[in-house]
């Protein structure tokens, strides 16, 4: 089977940038689960599929009319032929994300998907449990932290360069929230792989990180 990198952890650790980076170096494939889980739950809204309808939205997230587009800097995300690119990355997609994603059914109806991004060369899977549930056999394991100030302020910087004004304290707490639920709930918590690598990026610059990164899997 393909490799796969498994790269686990809150938001706003540098997951994302880090993996485009990793798998962009590579030349491997890269899966952002989370953009499924969003892409979820703004389906749910245009369907007008209520956030705790499990039945319906299982079904939802696995037929889900998705078609993810490479370029450059980014991945284009096509909802149903629409391009939601900008629309699945607000603050409520995101918080509607986290409420879909505490579901069994959604987490089952997105499994299989996840697992057909891996393809030779490899696969960069991004992600809360890609280490855990959707690669336990995967080839090198990280699971990234930062602190949640620091995270808030990468997630601010984020929004100031997209032109969107935030305010930074109001940022901590949602994150904190956020990771809460993440942690807390009974389905798939966020946690780190027991054979995961804890690499904290408080301190380091992304290109540190994808150094070390891929350092690591050539050993
Ligand atoms: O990483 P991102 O912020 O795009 O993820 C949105 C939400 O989707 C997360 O807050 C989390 O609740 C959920 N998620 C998940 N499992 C994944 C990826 C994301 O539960 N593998």
């Amino acid at each position: 089977e393909a490799k796969v990198l498994t790269l686990d952890g809150p938001g706003g650790a540098g997951k994302g940038t880090i993996s485009r980076l990793v798998a962009e170096r590579l030349g491997w494939h890269l899966l952002d689960s989370g953009a499924l889980y969003r892409l979820t739950a703004l389906a749910a809204k245009r369907h007008g599929v209520a956030l705790d309808d499990e039945t319906a939205l299982g079904r939802l997230a696995a037929e889900l009319d998705v078609v993810f587009l490479a370029e450059d800097e980014s991945t284009r995300a096509l909802l149903e032929g629409d391009d939601v690119s900008r629309e699945i990355r607000t603050e409520r997609v995101g918080d509607a994300a986290s409420q879909v994603a505490g579901l069994k059914a959604v987490r089952q109806g997105l499994l299989q998907r996840q697992r057909d991004f891996r393809k030779p060369p490899g696969l960069v899977a991004d992600g809360r449990d890609m280490g855990t549930v959707v690669f336990p056999d995967a080839d090198l394991k990280i699971f990234l932290t930062a602190t949640p100030e620091e995270r808030a302020r990468r997630r601010h910087l984020q929004l100031q360069e997209a032109g969107v004004d935030a305010n930074l304290s109001s940022l901590l707490k949602e994150i904190q929230a956020r990771d809460a639920r993440d942690m807390q709930r009974s389905v798939a918590p966020l946690k780190p792989a027991e054979d995961a690598i804890t690499l904290d990026t408080t301190r380091l610059s992304i290109p540190e990180v994808v150094e070390r990164l891929t350092e690591w899997l050539a050993q």
